[in-house]
């Protein structure tokens, strides 16, 4: 189970972790005062990025310390990886460093579920092209240029379970390695097998905090059972959990997300993510994006987790698009997306082809 970390034992952590970087930087640039200059900007950056506010928790699990589902918990051969690069991105070494840092992988079109808000619903359930070896040769390229956190998704990434421990098996020492999933067949024996290959974490999706709510929007009748069993299977094992929530207008505005919060709590899950709608894949078309008062309501509710020490023993809540008033988004600079065929993108939701050696420059500002 993850532990809340707070107070001086979070202090030391941060400053720990700071010191982490800073070296990081002295064996990349040589030299220390440059290397603190480049960890003063990163920090300073994320501070814009959050509104220069203080976070006031962390989450100890496995014996590592993490923040959020978007950073490698530390220590970690992935978040050593992960910030060599971010470094990279703020000052490269070279012009041909790129700083990328994430690669999201759709690795299968198979799934068991059918969601109203699936963004892949027209090429769901098709065949898989890429064999494993395929996959692999494509996402050594990335690693080799230094990305530190690999997340699979899908489809369902459990429905091509042999090839997707294959993946974990070989980036283990490298990589922070996460699954986007929705739980569905999660059993504790498969949460070992996944645990044992390099499995650090898992966003399991939630919809809706009733269980005849969450089955309907997903299709199937077991999907809630499979999202709270996959959460203590994954738990029990120490692999940190977050639940990855795409909340409608009639959620938000029915008080859902808060309830979702306190079921979170509940199951002791530490980071609830917060995804908007998009009108893409079986939402195209649809009037489904949220509007300023939904988004002000969910910016709040993120701040309130976060940064008041009233709010300790809750989950943190992350909020990804409240925070792109202060910065744009990575798609296509810090992070890509690996389609199932093997394109290229910035991300899922930004279907603009990326080429194959990306530029430094941000494609997706949505
Ligand atoms: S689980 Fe994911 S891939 Fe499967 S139908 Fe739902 S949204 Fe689509």
């Amino acid at each position: 189970m993850p532990k809340i970390v707070t107070k001086v034992e979070y202090e030391i952590v941060r400053l720990l972790m700071v010191i982490n970087i800073w070296w990081l930087g002295i064996k990349l640039y040589k030299n220390p005062l440059t290397a603190f200059k480049v960890v003063k900007q990163l920090i300073a950056d994320f501070q814009e990025m959050i509104g220069n506010k203080k976070l006031v928790r962390a989450f100890k699990i496995d014996g590592k310390y993490a923040w959020d589902m978007f950073n490698p918990a530390w220590p970690s051969p992935g978040f050593n990886t992960f910030f060599r690069s971010h470094l990279q991105e703020i000052k490269p070494t070279s012009p041909d460093q790129l700083g990328l840092r994430r690669l999201l992988i759709a690795i299968t079109k198979r799934c068991p579920l059918s969601c109203e808000h699936c963004s892949e619903g027209a090429t769901l359930y098709n065949r898989d092209v890429l064999s494993c070896d395929e996959f692999i040769h494509r996402i050594d390229k990335y690693v080799q240029q230094g990305v530190g956190q690999l997340i699979y998704s899908g489809g369902e990434p459990l429905s091509r379970f042999e090839d997707l421990l294959t993946f974990l098996d070989r980036f283990n020492t490298k990589c922070d390695q996460w699954i986007y999933t929705s739980g569905f067949g999660l059993t504790l024996e498969k949460a070992r097998e996944l645990k044992k290959a390099g499995l650090n974490g898992a966003a399991i999706s939630l919809d809706n905090h009733i269980e005849q709510n969450h089955n309907t929007f997903r299709g199937s009748s077991k999907s809630f059972y499979w999202v709270h069993e996959a959460v203590k299977n994954l738990q029990e094992i120490g692999v940190l959990v977050a639940l990855n929530v795409c909340p409608t207008k009639s959620y938000i505005e029915s008080g859902g997300v808060e309830e979702l919060i306190e079921l979170a709590k509940k199951w002791n899950v530490p980071i609830v993510n917060l995804l908007e709608p998009r009108a893409v894949g079986n939402y195209q078309d649809k009037e489904v994006e949220l509007e300023i008062h939904h988004k002000e309501r969910l910016k709040k509710l993120s701040n309130q987790f976060n940064f008041s020490q009233d709010f300790l023993v809750y989950p943190t809540v992350l909020y990804p698009a409240g925070y792109r008033s202060a910065k744009p988004c990575g798609g296509g600079i810090s992070y890509l997306f690996l389609d199932y065929d093997g394109t290229l993108y910035p991300c899922p939701f930004c279907k603009v082809k990326m080429p194959k050696v990306p530029k430094k420059t941000a494609l997706c500002e949505a």
